[in-house]
């Protein structure tokens, strides 16, 4: 003698005592069939998306982060090699000018 407790907000089929449902905090009642149909077809299909592509900006942001530092690291290298290269031309000449002895 299973009696409506309330109908599906999904199917609006009535739900009876021996159905596995949901209950929202609204108080709506769902069949966990249902809410697994309309989960799958609403939340996945439109949350997923969104997340990957957030996930996307994060990542390539993160790669350019690691690009400008990198590019920072070159430059200092650079910077540092302009250095050495200066300084073995001051070497040189210096050893020109006092290569006598
Ligand atoms: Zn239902």
């Amino acid at each position: 003698m299973a009696k409506p407790v309330g109908t599906c907000g999904h199917c609006r089929l009535p739900i009876e005592d021996s159905d596995v449902v949901v209950i929202f905090e609204d108080g709506r009642l769902i069949h966990v069939g249902c809410w697994r149909v309309s989960d799958s077809a609403t939340s996945r299909q439109s949350s997923d998306p969104v997340r990957r592509s957030r996930k996307l900006i994060d990542d390539s942001r993160r790669r350019l982060d690691e690009l400008h530092s990198l590019a920072d690291r070159r430059m200092g290298d650079l910077d540092h090699a302009a250095r050495r290269l200066l300084a073995a031309d001051r070497d040189r000449a210096n050893d020109g000018r006092t290569g006598g002895w």
